[in-house]
């Protein structure tokens, strides 16, 4: 058996999950709703304290509705170095809704207030005007890193002192709950709109959705037909998220748990390093010499797949379809190879 540390969208649902989707009731979405859709979709705005939310086929098409609502065309969309919504969208900002993204570095691991303060620049008929600011929470390329509420309000009030809205790329933000404490209802009222991701730690098949306001989710639902994800039978899929909604949030504890665990056995192994993980993402930086992708290829000789994040950096995800025995199997095997490769 493989334990597969690749990503927390691996994860394959299980019979219950299935149950819940084969037996689900539903409807045309597209031609007068589905209800098993529109019973998701209330769950969602519910939970993120927003007037409304959309079922979307993936997180990348609602990233990407959103900078089409939110965002001017010729103008600047401000967030963080390492976003997802830059790395692996497939310049889909500049593609479809032509933005261009600017890069926000913080002196931390992502982007705070006092980093979007100073480059948000003064006005001028030479210089791009910014349209938008977009944050991530949890923040994927930094390795599952929170933002905490008093930064996420501190940024939130520079964007509108500046007039710009804001999108919060919350793929994880069930995660950030989870591990803080604090609702994600507090989390999402520092954004405009919020995305929240079905098919990673709650473990779903498929499945997004983009929360806001009445008028501007109206917006959404023509902007998401005209990208092609306008979904007919959908309630089959929503069931899926609605299931791992109410079985599989409050258990990401244990996957930050799993996560840890990872990074205690692994920090020191052959000189690596880990960024102490704030969630259920482990970024581990390999002493000199040691190549990220022999290390991952011997791992999966040895039955457990990682990825390589760059050449010197290794990254694993913890989620619904590894316990603890595979992450005590896992940490020792890396903990091992290291020593062994140091
Ligand atoms: C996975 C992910 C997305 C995209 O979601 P898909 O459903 O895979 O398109 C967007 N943002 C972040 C931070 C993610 O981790």
């Amino acid at each position: 058996m493989t334990i597969d540390l690749r990503s927390d969208t691996v994860t394959k649902p299980g019979a219950a999950m299935r149950q819940a989707m084969a037996s689900a009731d539903v409807g045309d979405d597209v031609l007068d709703g589905d209800p098993t859709v529109a019973r998701l979709q209330e769950r969602v705005a519910e939970l993120l304290g927003k007037e409304r939310a959309l079922f979307f086929p993936t997180g990348t098409m609602a990233n990407q509705a959103a900078l089409w609502l939110l965002g001017d065309r010729g103008t600047e969309v401000l967030l963080d170095a390492e976003a997802h919504i830059a790395h692996w969208e497939l310049a889909g900002a500049a593609a479809l809704a032509g933005l261009q993204l600017r890069p926000v570095r913080g002196d931390g691991l992502v982007m705070d207030a006092e980093a979007l303060r100073r480059t948000i620049r003064q006005p001028s008929p030479n210089a791009p005007r910014a349209s938008l600011v977009c944050l991530e929470n949890t923040h994927n390329g930094a390795g599952g890193v929170v933002t905490s509420l008093p930064e996420l309000r501190a940024i939130s009030e520079v964007a509108r002192e500046h007039g710009l809205p804001v999108h919060m790329d919350g793929a994880r933000l069930w995660n950030a709950s989870v591990a803080t404490g604090t609702s994600l209802a507090e989390f999402a009222a520092c954004a405009d709109t919020v995305m929240v991701s079905f098919s990673k730690g709650l473990g779903a098949p498929v499945g997004a959705a983009l929360a806001g306001d009445s008028a501007a989710m109206t917006d959404a639902w023509v902007i998401r037909k005209r990208f092609g994800g306008g979904m007919r039978q959908s309630g089959i899929l929503a069931a899926g998220a609605l299931y791992g909604l109410e079985n599989n949030l409050t258990r990401l504890a244990e996957d930050h748990e799993h996560a840890r665990l990872l990074a205690d056995r692994v920090e020191g192994a052959g000189g690596a390093r880990v960024v102490p993980p704030d969630t259920n993402i482990l970024m581990v930086d390999l002493a000199h010499g040691i190549a990220a992708a022999e290390v991952v290829a011997r791992m999966s000789e040895r039955g457990v797949k990682i990825s390589a994040w760059s050449p010197t950096r290794l990254r694993a995800v913890t989620h619904l379809d590894v316990g603890r025995t595979d992450a005590e199997t896992a940490a020792q095997a890396l903990a091992e190879l290291l020593a062994e490769m140091a």
